[in-house]
């Protein structure tokens, strides 16, 4: 079996970030196992679903029609044929993504999916359980965090960079919603594997977090 590092946290602790940089200095494969959950929430808002009906939205998330395509080192989400990298990023996908990722099924229904990401010479996956649930053999784990109020203040400056004016208390309210919904619900919640490594990027910055995990991948 090739080697996974995985990276769990709650949203905006970076670890999209720093699990592209690792993968580019080993050579790794990246899995974005958000996206997977973002495309199944974009899908089944095209669809006109019910994101309460859990057998609907876990069909769609069994048939998602996706790809991955990497061009100038920017990795895009293609669905039923169509880009949609940027859409998956809206705040409106982001709340149903936290929604369908709380139904059993759907989590389920993406299981072997992710599992299929795992190739040599290993395997970079970012997300919420990947330590816990989908690669528990993972040899390394991190689990990453920041104050929800530091995470609130990057996305607020990202969003910001990007010309999107919103307020920084509705993003605050918003992640907290979100890692309430991600660390109550009863499949696979948010928390770190008993074997993770746990760092804190209100205190660490990108670089410093980054030459953390790589140490801990030479160990
Ligand atoms: O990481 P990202 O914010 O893109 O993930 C979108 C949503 O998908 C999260 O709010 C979370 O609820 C869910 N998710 C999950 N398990 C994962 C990755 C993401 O439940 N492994």
């Amino acid at each position: 079996q090739a080697p996974v590092v995985t990276i769990d946290g709650p949203s905006g602790s970076g670890k999209g970030t720093i699990a592209k940089l690792v993968a580019d200095r080993l050579g790794f494969a990246l899995l974005d196992s958000g996206a997977l959950y973002r495309l199944t929430a974009l899908a089944a808002l095209n669809a006109g679903a019910d994101l309460d009906d859990a057998e609907k939205v876990a069909r769609i998330a069994a048939n998602l029609d996706i790809r991955f395509a990497i061009a100038d080192a920017e990795v895009s989400a293609i669905l039923d044929g169509v880009d949609v990298s940027q859409d998956i990023r809206m705040e409106r996908v982001s709340m149903a993504a936290s929604k369908v990722a709380a139904i059993p099924e759907v989590r389920d229904a993406l299981l072997q999916r992710q599992r299929d990401f795992r190739t040599a010479p290993g395997l970079v996956a970012d997300g919420r359980d990947m330590g816990t649930t989908v690669f528990p053999d993972a040899p390394v784990k991190i689990f990453l965090t920041a104050s929800a109020e530091e995470r609130a203040r990057r996305r607020h400056a990202q969003l910001q960079g990007r010309g999107v004016s919103v307020s920084l208390r509705d993003l605050l309210e918003d992640i907290r919603a979100r890692d309430d919904r991600d660390m109550n619900r009863a499949t696979s919640p948010l928390a770190p594997a008993e074997d993770a490594v746990v760092l804190d990027s209100t205190e660490i910055d990108i670089q410093g977090v980054l030459q953390r995990v790589l140490d801990l991948v030479q160990q």
